[in-house]
């Protein structure tokens, strides 16, 4: 693959939001309140308006953020909450990243990627727990070209146990060229997510010091590849902990704007994981610019109010505490019951560390996850609806079009929650889900849908399955 990136600049005006970032003093209570105002009147905030927010250090003040975040989050989105499984596919790597396990000179790490039979084991595992939509991960070498990834990504479609199937599949790998991103979109993928990992270039390339990851452009430029390869749904995202997370926030502003302006359409995830300690990498355990648990909130708060229609994805790697009380500030998706040894689903085993990219802040399983979900009147959802209905943009009609939340994501939330719990979940998930389900419909205002819905899960009960508005 040719990677080409002349005549191409970067769009992050780096000196601009430094210099937006420099003006440290807190914005006044009024500016705050009517920034805030704007995002809850549904307008993504411009660079100014954000780095207003990120330059906020009165605790007062603070609060007022994470309120209006909560509320943003309350009054559009609702209480779901959409569940998935990463699935490592492969960890060779040609790629040297400081801060992850899978570089190529990290000695300690074990080198495999999953034979087709072992990527059915796999998928059957993830099935039998109860997951409907996974992200497969993989390093970047030549043998995980688009052809090898259309080719997983197929096998996992094909792969049912029982009831269980998978519904739908985004992809975590490295930038493609334009024909390699089409020849992935024809397998069907949902979203192709593609880390910046930071958006501050010097920092970039002393992190990314060899391999085809050590073009920054080529990176940058990815997701409008992908674009002109026909994957309109994208995933973008900051790894938190190698530079300054608000020039971080800044960037992926950036990058959203930059996608809207040039394809009219933003990214339907924002990802912003944390460095975790990986084995045999101690910048991982080290990060430069670690960013603190209230820092991690505030940031969160920010990118939902800057961004009010994007999905926002929060990964096991943060640990418990912490993902209960984000969920409250606008995340969309979590992981759950996750492993990232590559094989790891269906057979542990003694070299599991060394075949995982880095080390996972929560083990919880699914089970016990949704348990404690519901226990935090969260609606866990299994929806792929959209997608296999070709609403593309599903979180952007979630957003916009009024009344979209109550005619079908809060229904195809309530029905594949139903089936979870009718097909895998232990007893007292079941008991306390369903009684969740039971309230939920009873408070469905429309009558038409609040019988739909209650026909539909007595369908269920029966052993129907995969219905959906
Ligand atoms: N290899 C591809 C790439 O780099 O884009 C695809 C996926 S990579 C396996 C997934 C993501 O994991 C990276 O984009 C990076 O942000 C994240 N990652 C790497 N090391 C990490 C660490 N130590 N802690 C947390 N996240 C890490
Ligand atoms: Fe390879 Fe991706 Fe890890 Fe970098 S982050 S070493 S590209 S797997």
């Amino acid at each position: 693959m040719k990677r080409d990136v002349d005549g191409l600049t970067s769009f992050i005006p780096a000196a601009g939001i430094e210099e937006l970032l420099q003006k440290k003093a807190d914005p006044d209570t009024y500016l705050l309140r009517d920034i805030i105002a704007k995002s809850l009147d549904k307008h993504r905030l411009s660079p100014k308006e954000t780095a207003a927010l990120l330059n906020v250090h009165d605790p007062e003040l603070k609060q007022q953020i994470l309120e209006g975040a909560h509320t943003l989050k309350e009054r559009i989105y609702g209480n779901r909450i959409v569940l998935f499984a990463p699935l490592y596919i492969g960890n060779k790597c040609v790629n040297d990243c400081a801060y992850c396990g899978f570089r190529v000179s990290n000695p300690e790490c074990a080198r495999s990627e999953l034979e087709t039979a072992q990527l059915v084991s796999e998928v059957i595992a993830l099935e039998d727990k109860g997951h409907k939509r996974l992200i497969l991960v993989y390093g970047e070498h030549p043998d995980y070209d688009a052809a090898y990834i259309a080719r997983t990504v197929e096998t996992v479609y094909q792969t049912k146990s029982g009831k269980g199937e998978i519904r739908r599949v985004n992809i975590n790998a490295a930038p493609l060229d334009v024909e390699g991103f089409r020849i992935v979109k024809g397998c069907g993928i949902g979203t192709y997510q593609i880390f910046q990992e930071t958006y501050h270039e010097p920092t970039y390339r002393r992190v990314h010091p060899r391999g085809p990851k050590s073009n920054f452009l080529w990176r940058l430029y990815g997701l409008d590849r992908a674009m002109q390869g026909g994957i309109d749904d994208l995933g973008i995202g900051a790894l938190m902990g190698l530079y300054d997370w608000r020039f971080e926030v800044m960037g992926l502003l950036y990058h959203t704007i930059h996608l809207e302006d040039t394809f009219g359409v933003g990214p339907h995830t924002i990802s912003f994981p944390r460095i975790e300690p990986a084995i045999g990498t101690d910048f991982a355990q080290y990060p430069p610019y670690a960013v603190s648990d209230d820092d991690f909130k505030q940031l969160v708060a920010i990118i939902r109010l800057a961004v009010p229609y994007t999905g926002m994805i929060l990964t096991a790697r943060e640990p418990i505490a912490i993902r209960n009380e984000v969920l409250r500030y606008g995340v969309s998706q979590i992981d759950a019951g996750s492993s990232i040894g590559v094989g790891d689903y269906a057979a542990k085993d003694d070299e599991s560390v060394r075949k995982s990219q880095f080390v996972l802040g929560d083990t919880r399983t699914l089970d016990e996850v949704i348990y404690e979900l519901v226990q935090g009147d969260y609606i866990p959802s299994f929806c792929t609806s959209c997608y296999r209905a070709g609403r593309t943009g599903e979180h952007f009609m979630e957003f916009a079009i009024p009344g979209f939340v109550k005619r079908f994501c809060t229904p195809n939330a309530l029905l594949t929650f139903g089936e979870y719990l009718v097909d895998y979940a232990s007893h007292r998930t079941y008991e306390a889900g369903m009684r969740m389900i039971e309230r939920q419909i009873a408070a469905i205002s429309d009558d038409g849908m609040r019988q739909a819905v209650s026909e539909k899960l007595a369908l269920i009960q029966a052993g129907k399955r995969d219905f959906y508005f």
